[in-house]
């Protein structure tokens, strides 16, 4: 990938007092490219975020924005801008007066100004709204104005700290599809904070997973979903069947064991990973197993069916498989009677042999 950069997260670490919330972080991040920092609650998003926006500064390391050190320039100077969590809008002005807030420094004369105003309406589609009051503005509308409050002053930038979250779910996945499309259109590097992968793989161009102040791995969706370097990112991106296997070989590119009641499972090594004989981990994702319903078809795996929740479009199984200690869970549509399989219910299981990943037990 030929990528120009725009930030620069270079051995970047940040302390408060003797605790370490960033720790030796160095990340790449393209111009405009759709960036996320995903991972759980405390591993040091927002403390990333703020640092690239000049709200805090590193403890060592450096951030770089097109080329140039950051270091001592505070927010207001540098080429980013930030949308909060909780985007405080002002609830005594309207849309219009909202949206022109920050752009009064700039004295651009009333017409131009508003046809600036007007434009950024537009990207976030509030046309026909410059006149409601602040107080007057629905959840997802308040967060529409914050966006075009930032976007109005054409940061090379935007950065987004968990901009969906207070929204309920129907309008948080429109929001996704929007905001998506906007950053798209305007071409700015938009660098979004979440702890939800879902959002994460809908919108990204890459993603950077971390734990404790730490990047796991940074991949496209795809590559991060399918195949995530360790356990720990397998586990926190969608379910993941972690099997029993044992007789761990390598040969060439690749890695073999096997898994009993399952056969040999065979995949790629993927390069630079540090997966050796003692922390290879196999496992297969719950929508890659598939039930066989013809009794005439093959199958790979037989098992009983232990547990099920039902979804509406898909139901959870969990199976017994002879040999695996834990039961695997299949994610089934419910086309063929996945819903009506009784608990103890003998099933037949097949699955692409492609589709099994090798992690590292970290
Ligand atoms: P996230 O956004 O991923 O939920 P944060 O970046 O907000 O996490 O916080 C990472 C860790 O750093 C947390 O353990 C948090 O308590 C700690 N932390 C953040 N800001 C400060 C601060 N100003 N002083 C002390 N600890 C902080
Ligand atoms: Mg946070």
């Amino acid at each position: 990938m030929t990528m120009q950069s725009m930030i620069e997260i270079d051995h970047v670490s940040k302390r408060y007092g003797n605790f370490t919330a960033l720790d030796d972080i160095s990340l790449t991040i393209g111009k405009g490219e759709f960036f996320s920092l995903l991972g759980p609650s405390g591993c040091g998003k927002t403390t990333l975020l703020r640092m690239i926006g000049g709200f805090d500064e590193p403890s060592a390391g450096i951030i770089r924005i097109g080329a140039k050190p950051m270091t001592g320039i505070p927010a207001n100077l540098r080429p980013t801008n930030m949308v909060f969590q909780s985007y405080a809008i002002f609830p005594h002005l309207n849309v219009n007066q909202n949206i022109a807030y920050g752009l009064k420094r700039q004295r651009l004369g009333k017409a131009e100004e508003m046809r600036k105003v007007r434009e950024a309406l537009e990207q976030v589609d509030l046309h026909g709204l410059g006149e409601r009051m602040g107080n007057q503005l629905s959840g997802g509308q308040r967060q529409r104005v914050a966006l075009a409050r930032a976007l109005v002053l054409q940061p090379s930038v935007l950065l987004l700290d968990e901009p969906l979250s207070a929204l309920d779910k129907k309008l948080r996945e429109q929001m996704q599809v929007e905001l998506r499309r906007l950053q798209k259109a305007v071409g700015i590097t938009f660098v979004l904070v979440t702890h939800d992968q879902y959002e994460a793989l809908a919108m990204s161009d890459r993603i950077a997973v971390m734990f404790g102040g730490k990047v796991a791995q940074v991949a496209a969706p795809q590559e991060i979903y399918q195949h995530p370097a360790t356990r720990k990112v397998a586990d926190f991106l969608g379910g993941m069947n972690f099997l029993t296997a044992r007789n761990v070989k390598f040969s060439g590119g690749e890695i073999a064991a096997e898994a009993p009641g399952i056969g040999t499972v065979m995949c790629k090594l993927p390069k630079a990973n540090g997966i050796d004989q003692d922390n290879a981990v196999f496992g297969i994702r719950p929508e890659r197993l598939r039930i066989v319903w013809e009794a005439n078809e093959p199958a790979q795996i037989e098992a009983i069916v232990t547990d099920r929740s039902y979804f509406g479009d898909v139901t959870h199984l969990s199976i017994k498989v002879a040999g695996q200690e834990q039961d695997l869970e299949v994610v089934e549509a419910n086309n063929f009677g996945a819903d009506d399989l009784p608990l103890g219910a003998k099933v037949r299981l097949a699955f692409d042999p492609g589709a099994f990943v090798v992690m590292a037990a970290r």
